[in-house]
C-alpha cells in the first residue's frame, strides 16, 4: 500500500510502542483480565485519544486514516486495549467535543484526551440492540434540566467510566426523531453500574449494565440539538465501522505474523511445516485477506477524510475485514496444531478476541442487509 509520510511516522512510533510494551505482555495482561489503567494513561500522555480532534482544541490533529493506523497497530498488540482506546478516541468523546459547552469540555473532554478520565457510549438496551429506534431510556424535561430513567447494557468501559454519553428518548411518539444524546457523569445520584460481564474475549474491556433512576442532568448536558441524536450518530457511523475494520486488520496481522514464525520453527517429517503446500495455502489465503481488508478499509478512511458519504464502503470494510479476522484466527489454531488449542499460545486469544468486532457498529446481518440494498435488492 502507498502511504503518506505522516502515516509512516505514526505507524513507526505506534509499532515501537506495540512491539516493546504490548506484544511481550499481551498474554499476561489478558490473563489478569483487568482494565489496563497504566497503559491507558500512557496512551493518553502520548496523545492517542486526541488523534481525531484539532490541535487548537487540545487534540493531536490526525485524520481518519491516521486514526485507523493507530487502531490497527494497537489491535496487533492487544485487542482489548485497542477497543478501549477506540471508544475513548471516538464514540466516548465525539459528542462532548462537538456539542459540549466550554465548561463540559474543561471538566470531561480534556481530561479524557489526557487519559485522566474514562469515557464510554451507551446506546444498547435490554430490548433495543440492532433496533435502536426502540430505545426507551427516557429523558423528561424539568424546569432547569432533564430527569433520566432507564437501563443501558453492554456498555464498554461502563464499570470504570467517569462519564457516559447516553442515547435517550425525549419524545417517544417521534421514535427516531425523539432520540437525543446526554452527558451523564458517573457520580450523578441515581446512576448505578451492574456487575462486570463475564466475557468470551477482550477480557480487559470491562462491560456492564448501567441503570438510571431519576438521574438529573442540567440543560447543557443535552449534546446536540433536540431530536438530532440519530442524525448525529449517523454522521460518525461510517467512521465507527471503518475504525472497527482497522482493528480487524491488526488482529489479522498478529495472527499471520505468529503463523509465519511458527511455520518456520515447527518441524515434522524432517522439515519445517513451512515447506508443506497445505500450510502455504493457508498463509497465502491469510495474506490475501489482509491485503483486501487494507484496500477496503483505507479506501473508506480516505473517503471519510474527504467528506465523501461512504456508509456502504465502510460497511463493506467492516464486514470483510472482521470476517477475515475470524478466518485468520481460525487458521492460526490449525497451523499451531495442538498448541493452537492451548491457553499458553496466542491463537486462542485471537480466536476469542475477534468476536468483539462482530457486534458494535452494526452486526454482520445488518451490514449485509444494507450492502444488499445498495447492490440493488
Ligand atoms: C463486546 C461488546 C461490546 C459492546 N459495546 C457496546 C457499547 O459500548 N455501547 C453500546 O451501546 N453497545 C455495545 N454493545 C452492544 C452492541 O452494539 C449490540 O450487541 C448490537 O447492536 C446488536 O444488538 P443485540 O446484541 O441486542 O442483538 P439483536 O439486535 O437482538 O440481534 C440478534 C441477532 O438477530 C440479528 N438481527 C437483528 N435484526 C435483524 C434484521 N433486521 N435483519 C437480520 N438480522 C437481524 C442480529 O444480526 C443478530 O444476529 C457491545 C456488544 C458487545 C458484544
Amino acid at each position: 500500500m502507498i502511504r503518506s509520510n505522516a502515516e509512516n511516522l505514526i505507524r513507526k512510533s505506534m509499532a515501537r510502542f506495540v512491539d516493546n510494551e504490548l506484544v511481550p505482555k499481551a498474554q499476561e495482561i489478558d490473563e489478569k483480565g483487568e482494565f489496563p489503567r497504566e497503559l491507558f494513561e500512557q496512551l493518553g500522555r502520548m496523545g492517542v485519544f486526541g488523534i481525531r480532534y484539532p490541535k487548537a482544541k487540545g487534540g493531536s490533529g490526525g485524520n481518519c486514516v491516521l486514526f485507523c493506523t493507530v487502531c490497527e497497530e494497537l489491535a496487533r498488540g492487544l485487542m482489548s486495549l485497542a477497543a478501549i482506546s477506540a471508544m475513548q478516541s471516538l464514540m466516548g468523546t465525539n459528542f462532548l467535543f462537538r456539542f459540549g459547552s466550554e465548561e463540559i469540555k474543561e471538566k470531561y473532554f480534556h481530561p479524557a484526551m489526557r487519559g485522566e478520565k474514562v469515557a464510554c457510549f451507551c446506546l444498547t438496551e435490554p430490548e433495543a440492540g440492532s433496533d435502536l429506534g426502540n430505545a426507551s431510556t427516557l429523558a423528561v424535561r424539568t424546569e432547569n434540566g432533564f430527569l433520566i430513567n432507564g437501563m443501558k447494557t453492554w456498555v464498554t468501559n461502563g464499570p470504570v467510566a467517569d462519564f457516559y454519553t447516553v442515547l435517550c428518548q425525549t419524545n417517544p411518539e417521534k421514535k427516531f426523531k425523539g432520540l437525543n444524546f446526554f452527558l451523564v457523569p458517573a457520580d450523578t445520584p441515581g446512576l448505578s453500574r451492574g456487575k462486570p460481564f463475564d466475557l468470551l474475549g477482550t477480557r480487559n474491556t470491562k462491560i456492564c449494565e448501567i441503570a438510571f433512576k431519576d438521574c438529573f442532568v442540567p440543560l447543557d448536558h443535552m449534546l446536540g440539538g433536540e431530536g438530532q441524536g440519530m442524525t448525529n450518530l449517523l454522521s460518525i457511523l461510517a467512521e465507527i465501522r471503518t475504525m472497527t475494520a482497522a482493528l480487524a486488520i491488526g488482529l489479522q496481522r498478529a495472527a499471520l505474523g505468529d503463523c509465519i514464525r511458527y511455520a518456520h520453527e515447527r518441524a515434522q517429517f524432517g522439515k519445517t511445516i513451512a515447506n508443506y503446500q497445505l500450510i502455504q495455502a493457508k498463509i497465502a489465503n491469510m495474506a490475501v485477506d489482509l491485503e483486501a481488508s487494507r484496500l477496503l478499509t483505507y479506501k473508506a478512511a480516505r473517503m471519510v477524510d474527504d467528506n465523501i458519504p461512504c456508509l456502504t464502503e465502510a460497511s463493506m470494510a467492516k464486514y470483510f475485514a472482521t470476517e477475515a479476522a475470524c478466518r485468520a484466527a481460525d487458521q492460526a489454531t490449525r497451523i499451531f496444531g495442538a498448541y493452537g488449542y492451548s491457553m499458553e499460545y496466542s491463537p486462542q486469544r485471537y480466536y476469542r478476541d475477534n468476536r468483539f468486532l462482530l457486534y458494535g457498529g452494526g452486526t454482520h446481518e445488518i451490514l449485509q442487509t444494507n450492502i444488499a440494498k445498495w447492490a440493488g435488492l
